[in-house]
């Protein structure tokens, strides 16, 4: 919701009238200069939404403040076109209205379009989020990045390397929503209050990285050419795409980092494929571009990765992993009920090269127990497993 800067107000005073913490409202109006607002000034105010209310026989300012349990200034804040002491039965006045459920409820068939729309919904609503885009996939399409928080412990999460564990996306989103109610509410999630994770955290997400994929999964062949043609002959002629992992031409983006890929070509499919193929070289492919570039630029402390095979975490390579990377791991499983492997046979993953870069803590989270693409029925214990992981990953 936006306001009008009148003669004395300023962003303090805002923060008591619509009980939102200041820090919220200094991020949500990065633009402007929170100590010396100009009249007139546009400001946004995360966590509330104008709603339309018509005036009744004998209604004043007062008495609809009183009706609705809103402070009378709030109503002079964004009616300040209207006369107070006029009002006409019938007229429009604006209702400043806080948000006090998620913006929306996650559906099946979450592909990029939706996450498009959920994350407009979002930023609108919250405008302390920060959303940017961090390349583009082959067919074109934002790879999405969503920033909450400002920190010095920089937590990243990602969703979607692989096109049918897309149910990986709405588990990211609905976590952004549910954390941006909980601040601009000051309630708090599984009995942590949220604010003080705020000031400590910089999350990072990108809840789809491979969005071509995705769409394939959920809405069949692409209608554009040369990719109609070369889904087609990579898959076998058949439009059946619910066992596709990879990126649009057939790489599998999660086998693409500098991180023993040459042992894991030796081990996998030597041409694009469904699955498993890991390029002819090392980050060939827009979307693990984009990732890597995005982590060479942010100091991550830790990644981590969302995938869905079977309730296990993964969290070690080649022994570069730091102690610490135990201890979390410990509390994640503790959380979760999810068994810790720290080691397999297979390489040049994400959280690999993570590892091995940086020597930080990296995880792969295989969420859900089934065959991909999970069944969307599944999804609420999914989320209810990935919160307590995601909110571990941020106060440990
Ligand atoms: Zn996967």
């Amino acid at each position: 919701m936006e306001v009008r800067v009148r003669q004395g107000d300023n962003v303090w005073y805002y923060s008591q009238l619509f009980q939102i913490p200041l820090q919220l409202l200094l991020d949500s109006n990065r633009g402007s200069n929170p100590t010396a607002l100009m009249v007139g000034t546009v400001i946004r105010i995360p966590g509330y939404v104008l709603n339309r209310y018509t005036v009744q026989t004998g209604d004043t300012f007062w008495s609809i403040s009183r009706k609705f349990s809103i402070p009378i200034d709030q109503l002079f804040l964004v009616n300040q076109q209207v006369n107070p002491n006029f009002l006409q039965v019938g007229q429009a006045l604006f209702m400043p209205s806080r948000i006090t459920n998620k913006r929306f409820v996650q559906t099946d068939g979450y592909d990029s379009t939706v996450l498009t729309t959920d994350l407009d919904q979002l930023t609108e609503a919250y405008p302390f989020i920060r959303r940017r885009v961090i390349g583009t996939s082959v067919m074109g399409k934002p790879i999405e990045e969503i920033r909450i928080g400002n920190g010095s412990k920089r937590v990243h999460f990602n969703g979607s390397f692989h096109a049918h564990e897309w149910i990986t996306t709405p588990v990211l989103v609905e976590f952004i929503n549910d954390y941006a109610l909980a601040l601009t509410n000051q309630t708090p999630i599984r009995g942590l209050s949220m604010l003080p994770y705020y000031n400590d955290v910089e999350l990072s997400i990108v809840p789809m990285v491979n969005p071509d994929g995705v769409d394939l999964v959920i809405n069949g062949l692409p209608t554009s050419e040369p990719y109609l043609s070369e889904v087609l002959e990579i898959n076998d002629g058949s439009t059946d795409f619910s066992g596709w992992r990879a990126n649009i031409r057939g790489v599998d983006l999660n086998n693409q980092y500098p991180a023993k890929w040459e042992q894991e070509v030796s081990l996998k499919p030597s041409q694009p494929s469904p699955r498993d193929y890991p390029g002819r070289a090392p980050l060939t492919e827009p979307e693990a571009i984009a990732i890597a570039r995005l982590t060479l630029d942010s100091d991550f402390s830790r990644v981590l990765a969302f995938h869905t095979q079977g309730q296990v975490i993964f969290w070690g390579f080649e022994g570069l992993e730091p102690p610490e990377s135990e201890v979390i791991i410990n509390e994640f499983a503790r959380v979760s009920g999810f068994r810790p492997i720290q080691y397999t046979d297979s390489y040049a993953g994400y959280k690999d090269w993570f590892i091995k870069q940086w020597r930080r803590p990296g995880f792969t989270v295989e969420l859900g127990l089934g065959t991909n693409p999970l069944p969307f029925s599944d999804y609420p214990q999914i989320y209810e497993d990935a919160v307590g992981i995601m909110l571990a990953s941020m106060y440990m």
